[in-house]
């Protein structure tokens, strides 16, 4: 469900995009994912072949780049990097953290392709 609706938005970005730039079709699409944040990938792809079938976006390929997640620690202020499953603070221990960034999911860039337009 969650996917359904970032993918329909997603969707929505990339088409307002490609009609503003004039694209005959968008080839790829590169998306930030952030590592925390609860998103499959292959649901989106699911997702995305179903509802671009028929836009500028059918047969488009999805990049996937998953970023990692910022927290900070609560009890010693230390900040630091995660790259894998949520852990407690390096410094001190502690289990009271709090996630700044990573639980992000947004579209980075897209790569369209152009008609000629020189030709009479
Ligand atoms: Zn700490």
């Amino acid at each position: 469900m969650h996917e359904l609706a970032v993918t329909e938005s997603i969707l929505s970005i990339a088409l307002k995009y490609a009609q503003q730039a004039q694209a005959s079709r968008v080839s790829d699409l590169y998306l930030v994912i952030g590592r925390l944040a609860s998103i499959v990938d292959d649901s989106v792809q699911f997702y995305w072949d179903m509802l671009s079938e028929g836009t500028l976006c059918a047969g488009s390929k999805l990049h996937f780049q998953r970023v990692p997640a910022q927290l900070v620690c609560l009890q010693c202020g230390k900040e630091y990097t995660l790259d894998g499953e949520l852990e407690p603070c390096p410094a001190c221990g502690s289990a009271k953290v709090k996630v700044s960034s990573g639980d992000q999911f947004f579209l980075d860039s897209i790569e369209i392709e152009k008609a000629p337009s020189s030709e009479a």
